[in-house]
């Protein structure tokens, strides 16, 4: 089996100011600091706001933390009143972007086309988008997750080259999982990642599918994530709740401990 690094990415959403980030990334970095910790990424998305405390703790003490951010405009530059473009978060040092959160696609009307245009802005800018994908409770009701899963994916990753995929993170969040204590079991969350790097093989080659990380993301938490990461096709997860949490979060990190 191909060699791909755990990905743990702690999604914050619209939690902690900028102050309170600098506690919780300290705590979570400096637990992770270990120089037996490696076997891991790490990456952290706090608010927009809050990306300049955390760039600077962790550049402060080299911390082996990375983060990024909750969303970005498909645009460069311009008149976009209120947008951030995938260059700023760039110069501040972001290395991840998630893209078509289920939030960001039942709140502000995200299409696919929309995912795939902000996961070329984030590929361009040579940061990583970390696109969302996931079936609601009536499409996973109706046995149709699947199908509609690989349609999302088709659709976020219109004109995005092998190359680019290659550095491409998927995360498949069951909306009915996000947020709901309700964590899908791991033959679940298998049978979909599964067919994501199907699908991938089918859309490029076997070796780029091989290279590309799939991550689980819903109620994941301290005590189920190795039975999650147990999975052939689950290599890392997406955290709502547990990132904000440093005891939870730097637990799901050292799930193997
Ligand atoms: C998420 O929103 O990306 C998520 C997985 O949330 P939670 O872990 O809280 O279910």
């Amino acid at each position: 089996t191909p060699a791909r690094k755990p990905l743990m990415a702690g999604n914050w959403k619209m939690n902690k100011n900028h102050l309170d980030a600098l506690l919780l990334v300290q705590k979570m970095a400096f637990a992770l600091k270990e120089p037996d910790f490696e076997a891991v990424d790490v990456v952290v998305c706090p608010p927009f706001t809050d990306l300049r405390t955390v760039q600077t703790v962790i550049a402060a003490d080299n911390y082996a933390i990375q983060y990024g951010a909750q969303d970005v405009s498909q645009h460069a530059s311009g008149a976009y009143t209120g947008e951030i473009a995938a260059s700023m978060l760039a110069k501040l040092g972001c290395s991840y972007v998630i893209v078509g959160h289920s939030e960001r696609r039942e709140y502000h009307a995200e299409d696919d086309a929309l995912v795939n245009a902000k996961a070329k802005a984030v590929l361009g800018a040579e940061m990583t988008p970390i696109v969302c994908v996931g079936e609601g409770l009536e499409v996973r009701k109706s046995g149709g997750h699947v199908a509609h899963v690989l349609a999302q994916l088709d659709g976020a990753l219109e004109k995005i080259s092998a190359e680019q995929v290659r550095r491409t993170v998927i995360a498949y969040e069951p909306v009915w999982a996000i947020g709901t204590g309700e964590v899908a079991t791991p033959q679940d969350a298998q049978e979909v990642c599964g067919a994501i790097r199907t699908r991938l093989a089918e859309l490029y080659d076997g070796g780029v599918a091989d290279q590309v990380r799939i991550l689980y993301g819903g109620s994941v938490k301290g005590d189920n994530i190795a039975r999650l990461m147990a999975q052939a096709d689950v290599d890392g997860a997406l955290v709502g709740g547990a990132s904000l949490d440093p005891g939870e979060f730097v637990k799901i990190c050292r799930y193997r401990d």
